[in-house]
């Protein structure tokens, strides 16, 4: 897939959507950035928590203060890409059950949210971005040229996230893996800053049936309607 002027594409969706999965399938094929927001958050969450040895969460005032020192870094590898936070890699750690449990707690903060939303928009101030997360198509990008907003039912959601970590070799049940979508899905659209919300002229795709390639045949045949992409 060609385009001629490049663009930003947001994509937005409830966790385990298959969000990430299609915006670097599409960001591949359209020689585009892939920007994981919800990394990002991941991010801070994991330096709260790491700041205390993993034992409990820094106190919020502490994590605030410390928040010009987090320096979170994206690589694209041939092994995918990779995050850093302060030079480390922390791509796996990010995904642990210790991180889902925190990390839409501090996502519903005013300045967190506000410190990456200003990261995002610079990434993406060139053009040629593919950024998936919660608030894209509303509050970060909200001119992006092109807005997805996928939707799926929390069952079949857990259901992909259970195995997708077993398959990373994280062992948590299925019964755990869908609290924490519910509760995370629950503060996410609940919270007064930038709550997961479809953007008004985003195009919305109900994932539950589908499989990831008949997901991505519905986002090309978009985009080509859009008149943006061309063969
Ligand atoms: O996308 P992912 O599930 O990895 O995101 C982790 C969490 O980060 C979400 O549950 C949400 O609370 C938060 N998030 C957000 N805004 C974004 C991306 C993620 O609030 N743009």
């Amino acid at each position: 897939m060609i385009s001629e002027n490049k663009i930003n594409i947001a994509i937005d969706g409830a966790a385990a959507t298959g969000k990430s999965t299609l915006a670097k399938r599409l960001a591949k094929e359209l020689y585009y950035i892939y920007v994981d927001t919800g990394a990002m958050y991941r991010a801070v969450t994991y330096f709260a928590l790491k700041k205390n040895s993993f034992s409990n969460i820094l106190q919020l005032d502490q994590l605030l203060k410390s928040l010009p020192d987090l320096k979170i870094e994206f690589k694209s590898t041939a092994k995918g890409q990779i995050i850093f936070l302060n030079g480390e890699d922390i791509s796996n750690a990010i995904r642990y059950p210790e991180i889902n449990l925190h990390v839409s707690t501090l996502a519903s903060n005013a300045e967190i949210r506000k410190f990456l939303v200003i990261q995002q928009q610079q990434i993406a101030l060139n053009k040629g971005v593919v950024m998936d997360g919660r608030d894209i198509g509303t509050v970060v990008l909200p001119h992006a040229e092109c807005k997805f907003f996928l939707k799926a039912t929390s069952e079949i959601r857990a259901q992909r996230r259970y195995e997708e970590q077993q398959k990373a070799g994280i062992d948590e049940s299925y019964h755990s893996v869908l609290q924490n979508v519910l509760h995370r899905d629950r503060l996410d659209a609940t919270r007064d800053i930038s709550p997961l919300k479809k953007a008004f002229d985003a195009f919305e795709i109900d994932v539950t049936k589908l499989t990831i390639d008949e997901v991505f045949e519905k986002m090309r045949e978009y985009l080509i309607s859009l008149g943006i992409i061309t063969f």
